[in-house]
Parts: structure tokens; C-alpha cells; sequence
């Protein structure tokens, strides 16, 4: 096997599909550098191996023998079935044993491989572990540092590597802060703040996905507000969007912590309920056009919303599910508005 062919086959087949892969989210990110790593370190370690055996370094040899064959085991199994010995953290903490060792044992400038755990954490670990496992870095290398080294070699060490931790996590914030920026561009309605089509149809293959696999319940309500052209026309369209902005914030109060919201079209919302059976949605559909029914989202005149509800049933397709609360919204619209209808 070519080296290239062997990093396609543990990059790529992994829980990313190539799209994501080119995407680049820091999730993704993460799992490539801990892929790279898993090859990587048996390779790194196995010339190490030889010349503590070749010098009769007994006690080294043995950490390095050990360390070896996990690392190989570990490669081996993500190769083949994808499965993981190591997690990321567990990957460091070994990598951890054969830095502290082989500084106490043989070679103390090895303190200078310190650098490369810094960018390891930020590379590795999720935002806030790599923040703290960074701080406490500086600080077990500066006493290391401190006994093996005169005065001012160690400060010098211990500051240039506190800088380095330093800007690495206000890179980390920045690309942090860039993603979420990003996410909710391509995520959310900038009117509203509501998530938007495209969240909902991730979020419905989700709930779809749990639903066949365990077989929990999950139902739609898809809103609609009741003659919104009219307000438009009759009051103009800035006072249409407050009604919008106003009844996103009404609807959000209300919503329970395992509810998901989407505004899908223009004055059409849907709200995912998981774990939830057509009855007890319906009787939460209810309690909506009763909110919004009550609730004053425009000075100028009454806002109603019709809904159509829909529990998810076992072999449908998500599109087909959404078909059928759609119907039932219709059926709604046809019985006089401001009422709910089940699929
Ligand atoms: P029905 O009761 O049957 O739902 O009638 P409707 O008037 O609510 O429905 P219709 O589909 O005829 O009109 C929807 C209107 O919503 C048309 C469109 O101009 C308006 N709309 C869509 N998006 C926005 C928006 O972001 N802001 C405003 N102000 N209006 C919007
Ligand atoms: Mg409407
Ligand atoms: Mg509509």
C-alpha cells in the first residue's frame, strides 16, 4: 500500500463523508490532525525503539516497546473497521508518557518537542480542554525546565512557550468565533433569527435517523400566519416583518428545551417535536394558535395562524412526512383558518 493510498484510507473513511471533508468545520479539522497522528506515531516512535535497544536502555526500550505496539494496534484498527482504541486525549496522554520519560532518561532538550503538544491541544482537543490543558503545560514544563536547567535558560523556555500557548488560543478564538459567524449565516433567517430550511432539513434526517433506530416518536407542526399578504398590502411590508420578528420571539418563549424552530418560507414556520405522538402535538398545536391568538404581534390587527401536525410513521421518507403536514395545513386553511388539522 502507497503512503498516499493509506492516508485516503484513514482520512477519508471516516465518519466524514469527502464533502465535508472539504468544508473544513473544526470538528472536521480535528479528526483529520488526529488521523494524521494515529499514522504518524508509530513511524516517529519505532526509530526511537531501536536506539534504546541498541544502547541496553532497558526501562526506556520497555515504555517505547509498549508504546509501539498500542499505537500500532490502534492504527490497525482504525484501517480496517474504523473503530478507535485511542481517543485524541488518550493518543496525547501517550505521546505525554514517551516525552516525560525519554527527558527524565536519556535526552532532557527533548523539552523542545514541548512546542509541538501546544499546537497538538489546539489542533486535538475541544476550545476550553486545550485552553486548560495548555495553562497547566506551561507549568509542568517550567518546573521540569526550572531542575534541569541553569536560571535563565528556564525563564527564557517557560515564557517563549507561554507566548506560543498564548497566541495559538487567540488563533483558536478567532477561527472559533469565524465558524459560528459562518454557521449562522448558512443556518439561521437574518430577519428573524430562526433557523432556516436548511437547518430544518438537517434536523429533520436527524430526528428521522433516531426515529428508525430506536424507535421513538417525533412529530411537525408547520404554522402558517393566516392572511399575511393582507397585512402587507394593507399596512406595509415593514409592519409584516415586525409581525415576523414578533411572532418568532413569542413562539421561542413558549417552545420546550427538546423543541427545534424553523421558519421555512416566507410566513411559514415549522416547529420539531421529538419524542412527541400525534396527540400531544396536536394538543401543543392548539395551545400555539391559542398564544398567538392572545398575543397583540401587531398594533394595527389581529394575527391568527393555522397548523397542520403530523407524527413521523415508520418507512416514510422525511420529504413524505413534511408532504402530509403540509396537506393538513391546507385542510386548515380550507376549514376557515386559525385552527389545527392532523395528518
Ligand atoms: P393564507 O391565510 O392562505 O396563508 O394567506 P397569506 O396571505 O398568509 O398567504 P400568501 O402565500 O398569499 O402570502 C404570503 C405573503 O408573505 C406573500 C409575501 O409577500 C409575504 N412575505 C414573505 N416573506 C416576507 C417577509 O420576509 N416579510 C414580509 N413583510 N412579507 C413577506
Ligand atoms: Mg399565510
Ligand atoms: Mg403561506
Amino acid at each position: 500500500m502507497t503512503p498516499h493510498a493509506l492516508y485516503r484510507l484513514v482520512l477519508v473513511n471516516s465518519q466524514y463523508s469527502e464533502e465535508e471533508i472539504k468544508n473544513l468545520p473544526l470538528p472536521v479539522i480535528r479528526e483529520i490532525v488526529y488521523r494524521l497522528m494515529s499514522v504518524h506515531l508509530p513511524i516517529f516512535v519505532l526509530p526511537v525503539l531501536m536506539v534504546t535497544w541498541s544502547r541496553g536502555q532497558n526501562l526506556l526500550f520497555t515504555i517505547y516497546a509498549l508504546a509501539t505496539s498500542i499505537t500500532l494496534v490502534h492504527l490497525i484498527m482504525l484501517v480496517k473497521s474504523n473503530r478507535r482504541l485511542l481517543s485524541p486525549p488518550l493518543l496525547l496522554f501517550i505521546c505525554f508518557i514517551l516525552y516525560v520519560s525519554t527527558i527524565m532518561l536519556i535526552q532532557k532538550y527533548t523539552i523542545f518537542w514541548s512546542y509541538a503538544f501546544t499546537v497538538g491541544f489546539y489542533l486535538l482537543l475541544e476550545k476550553r480542554l486545550s485552553v486548560i490543558m495548555n495553562i497547566i503545560w506551561v507549568l509542568i514544563n517550567g518546573s521540569i525546565a526550572f531542575y534541569l536547567f541553569p536560571f535563565e535558560l528556564a525563564l527564557i523556555y517557560m515564557l517563549s512557550l507561554a507566548t506560543c500557548g498564548f497566541g495559538i488560543e487567540i488563533q483558536s478564538a478567532i477561527l472559533y468565533r469565524h465558524e459560528q459567524n459562518l454557521k449562522d449565516l448558512a443556518l439561521r433567517d437574518p430577519l428573524t433569527n430562526a433557523l432556516n430550511r436548511r437547518a430544518m432539513m438537517q434536523e429533520l434526517d436527524k430526528a428521522d435517523a433516531l426515529h428508525k433506530r430506536y424507535n421513538t416518536s417525533a412529530s411537525i407542526i408547520m404554522i402558517d400566519i393566516d392572511h399575511f399578504k393582507a397585512i402587507n398590502d394593507n399596512y406595509g411590508h415593514q409592519e409584516g416583518d415586525t409581525v415576523l420578528i414578533n411572532f418568532v420571539a413569542t413562539l421561542s418563549r413558549r417552545l420546550r428545551s427538546t423543541d427545534s424552530f424553523f421558519r421555512h418560507g416566507g410566513e411559514e414556520f415549522t416547529v420539531l417535536l421529538q419524542s412527541t405522538n400525534l396527540k400531544d402535538a396536536a394538543s401543543i398545536a392548539d395551545s400555539y394558535c391559542e398564544l398567538i391568538r392572545e398575543t397583540h404581534l401587531s398594533t394595527k390587527v389581529a394575527i391568527t395562524v393555522s397548523c397542520g401536525v403530523a407524527e413521523a410513521k415508520r418507512g416514510e421518507s422525511v420529504v413524505n412526512w413534511l408532504n402530509r403536514c403540509d396537506t393538513a395545513l391546507y385542510n386548515a386553511k380550507s376549514a376557515g383558518r386559525d385552527c389545527i388539522k392532523l395528518a
